[in-house]
């Protein structure tokens, strides 16, 4: 049923209290009605006639005077004008018995009237004179009883109507009171009868708004459970379609998201490296187990690195910032980068490796910093090391005899030589003394890398430093035809740097033999030093040679790498030699280099404290 119907039937106990009252008032009036009706009828017609007959016997009465008194036609006249007036009204009368009781008194004033009638005959049979006796004897007790007779009846009815509208008055007030009684009583029914049914009709939207309720407050799982087929109950079955379908979407698109999540997380959580993520704010976003077990790091703690082993936080700290910074990638050049970790099984050496996280917008938001385990990998590289530094020892002395004995044939200590055999030791010679240096290199470099060699810091005086290293290259510039100059800037000419002069000045020596060494004839060699901000003095070694291509850049600075195709006769650790000890002096060097115009490299060294000050 539709809900206009199921409201509108609501409304049918109070019309039908209403009919009901209305039916009811409809017959007791017409009841009332009836009652007094036959009062009229009953009654009031008696009474009526019984006056009539009282009027009639009286006017008989007087007739049969008036004879008496002589006025015989008179009389005669007047009985006949009343006695069948009176006959038709006693039967009238004789018609209309309602009352008990009535019949015996009619019948007595039947008899009365009969008597009275026989007595009235022989009356005016009589001769004047003795009308007289006659009428006083029979005629006069005839009339009293016939009309006696009458006013029973007459009395017999009126009392009937005086106790009938008695009871016709009790009547309708029994009647007042009933009526008030039964619209009482429709209306408190209907009114009970609608509200329940209404409220019958309207229970659904209760139930309904519940439901819309318990779902804004979150709960999808929630239904309207409404029977029926109106309209709440097709509301309600669109609403559960609507919050089934919102459960699924949000079961799907919540499990997708906690799934992608979770695999997400097992991934980097399966890698045996440790992984730092870090916000763009610079606190922990994410750590796999690995990290989390190794550098006891956890997310509720903030994301802070506190508990982290300072060494280990110096790095990441260090490669966070390079990242952050916006310099790209972080990429180690070489194991001795990796940091200890002390752990229960024994040490472990993490190499770091950083690389930007990038927003949507293409903006860094983030660094991913991962330690890879090189412990067994440095351990081989450190055996290598051992081993290079070894065979490197060992070649020393056999080579510095070799170079010896070599050396006394050419000056003919040892007798004479032929000129093709000069050739051929000096070429020997040669040979020897590159192969010293590679010697020499391969030591220092080994020194330097295993820490054994440790720097003697003092100030140096900055112009001292250019000189002595352009000094030993000034001869082989100039064979070569390549102009070779220092431009110290006047501001730092009489400065100081804090550094093992000795170092350093093999630093600025490898650099200017490389530069003059690719640099072709007319080139132009500069070494300059200048001031890099309040506390440093920058070195630089610029050429106009043949450059180094982009591809080869990043490369050079490691160990045995040569340019493909570039001169011979070294053994490409210059550079690396370089760099170990620029980052011992706790400096980075770098390059910036066009193929064919020419290289510049550079680092820079903390001015001398003591310099400062005086
Ligand atoms: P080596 O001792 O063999 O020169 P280095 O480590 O000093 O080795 O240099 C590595 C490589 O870098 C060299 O093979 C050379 O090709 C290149 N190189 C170094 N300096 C320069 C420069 N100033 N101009 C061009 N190439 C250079």
């Amino acid at each position: 049923m539709i809900l206009r119907h199921k409201l509108l039937l609501a409304q049918m106990p109070l019309a039908l209290a209403l009919l009901l009252v209305g039916v009811v008032a409809v017959n007791t009036l017409r009841e009332l009605g009836r009652a007094g009706q036959g009062i009229l009828a009953d009654n009031y017609r008696s009474v009526l006639a019984m006056q009539d007959i009282i009027e009639h016997l009286e006017r008989l009465d007087s007739a049969a005077l008036f004879i008496v008194a002589g006025e015989r036609q008179r009389g005669l006249v007047q009985v006949e004008a009343n006695r069948a007036p009176l006959e038709t009204t006693l039967r009238i009368q004789e018609g209309n018995i309602t009352e008990p009781g009535e019949a015996e008194a009619t019948r007595r004033l039947s008899e009365a009237w009969s008597r009275y009638q026989t007595r009235y005959e022989r009356f005016l049979g009589q001769e004047e004179g003795g009308a007289r006796g006659v009428y006083f004897e029979t005629l006069a007790p005839g009339f009293q009883a016939a009309r006696e007779a009458a006013r029973a009846i007459l009395v017999l009815n009126q009392d009937a109507m005086v106790r009938k509208s008695e009871a016709q008055q009790r009547q309708s007030q029994r009647v007042n009171v009933l009526m008030g009684l039964a619209v009482v009583g429709a209306l408190a029914g209907g009114l009970v009868a609608s509200a329940s049914l209404t409220q019958r009709a309207l229970r659904p939207v209760g139930v309904l708004s519940g439901a819309v309720r318990r779902l804004g407050e979150g709960d999808l799982g929630t239904r309207a459970v409404v029977e029926g087929g109106d309209e709440i109950a097709g509301l309600a079955r669109d609403f559960n379609a609507m919050a089934e379908a919102l459960q699924r979407y949000q079961r799907s698109s919540l499990g997708e998201l906690l799934q992608a999540q979770a695999s997400a997380q097992a991934a980097i959580d399966s890698l045996p490296d440790l992984v730092v993520v870090f916000g763009v704010e610079g606190g922990v976003l994410n750590v796999n187990r690995a990290a989390e077990e190794a550098l006891r790091l956890s997310l509720e703690g903030g994301g802070m690195l506190g508990q982290v082993e300072p060494e280990v936080r110096v790095v990441l700290e260090r490669v966070r910032a390079h990242v952050l910074g916006g310099k790209g990638a972080y990429l180690p050049t070489g194991y001795e980068e990796a940091v200890r970790l002390e752990a229960p099984e024994g040490a472990r050496w993490l190499l770091p490796r950083g690389s930007p996280v990038y927003g949507e917008g293409g903006g860094v938001v983030g660094a991913t910093v991962i330690l890879q385990d090189v412990t067994r990998l440095r351990r081989f590289d450190e055996l290598k090391n051992d081993l290079v530094a070894t065979v490197a020892h060992e070649f020393r002395t056999p080579l510095t005899s070799l170079r010896m004995a070599i050396h006394l044939c050419v000056e003919e200590a040892a007798g004479p030589i032929t000129e093709k055999q000069a050739d051929l030791l000096h070429a020997a010679r040669e040979d020897c003394e590159r192969l010293q240096g590679i010697v020499d290199d391969l030591l220092d470099l080994s020194k330097l890398q295993s820490g054994r060699e440790v720097l003697e810091l003092r100030p140096v005086s900055t112009r001292e430093v250019l000189e002595a290293a352009l000094a030993p290259h000034r001869m082989a510039a100039e064979d070569k035809g390549v102009r070779l100059r220092e431009e110290p800037d006047p501001e730092v000419e009489d400065t100081r740097v804090e550094a093992d002069p000795e170092r350093l000045q093999l630093v600025l020596s490898n650099l200017v033999a490389n530069a003059v060494r690719h640099t072709p004839r007319e080139g132009e060699v500069v070494v300059r030093a200048r001031r890099d901000g309040e506390a440093r003095i920058r070195f630089e070694v610029a050429d106009t040679g043949e450059g180094i291509a982009p591809e080869h850049q990043a490369r050079i600075f490691e160990k045995f790498y040569r340019v493909p195709g570039s001169a011979t006769g070294s053994a490409g650790l210059g550079l690396s030699i370089a760099q170990e000890i620029v980052q011992a002096h706790g400096g980075e060097l770098g390059l910036t280099s066009e193929v064919g115009r020419g290289s510049t490299f550079g680092f820079s060294l903390p001015r001398s404290r003591r310099d400062e000050q005086g």
